[in-house]
């Protein structure tokens, strides 16, 4: 959603650069995921890096939450291994909170990816929340009032990615992209026009056949 170039890049080109933002990103989230944040009293039970999957064919997605609550409630689902009922809680966590709003969209749909998946595995409708590391808050996203929004969103960005990957095409950089942040600028030559791996590994192929 960031940058559809940057997708391509990062999947078909296998291009990988760190930066500043990336190490702080991935310091999070290994403090996240290293299993202390893995808890139980008697009102949840909370585990980290659950992995989770939705294989719908208009989906088919899988990943590794941050962070989900189990929080006992009568009117919630059965989770396989624990004993009573259960709402889900997923919290994905970021190292920075946005400027002017509550949340970025990227982070939303990331959450929103994450709520598709916990639904299919356990049957529930999860909430979701971003928590902010910089300024220790968790924000709830609006997946209850605008779900279709968002569905909308995901299954058009999958679409996307998806025709790219079949088609192994690295897109022009958007027009009005911000790239200041990209840990990869340095080997993106933005200004370069698309370019498919596929031509060039058959044209190369071509070549040292003849
Ligand atoms: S430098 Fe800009 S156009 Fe290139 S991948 Fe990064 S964000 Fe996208």
């Amino acid at each position: 959603m960031y940058c559809p170039r940057r997708f391509a890049l990062l999947s078909l080109n296998r291009d990988w650069n760190e930066n500043a933002f990336v190490v702080k990103a991935d310091l999070l989230h290994e403090h996240v995921h290293d299993g202390s944040h893995s808890f139980s009293d008697k009102n949840k039970v909370v585990r980290s890096a659950v992995t989770v999957f939705n294989d719908q064919s208009e989906y088919d997605i899988f990943g590794v939450t941050d962070c989900v609550e189990f929080v006992k409630d009568n009117d919630g689902v059965e989770i396989c291994g624990l004993t009573g009922k259960y709402k889900v809680r997923l919290v994905e966590y970021k190292p920075k909170a946005p400027k002017g709003e509550p949340f970025r969209e990227s982070d939303a749909i990331q959450a929103f990816a994450q709520k598709l998946c916990a639904d299919h595995v356990w049957g529930c409708d999860s909430e979701a929340f971003i928590f902010y590391s910089d300024i220790k808050k968790r924000v709830r996203l609006p997946f209850d009032t605008a779900y279709e929004k968002y569905d909308e969103m995901i299954r058009s960005l999958i679409s996307e990615m998806r025709e790219l990957s079949e088609n192994a095409l690295i897109p022009k950089r958007k027009r009005g992209q911000k790239c200041s942040g990209c840990s990869i600028h340095d080997m993106c030559f933005p200004k370069d026009s698309e370019y498919n791996v596929r031509k060039i590994v058959m044209s190369q192929k071509g070549a040292d056949m003849s």
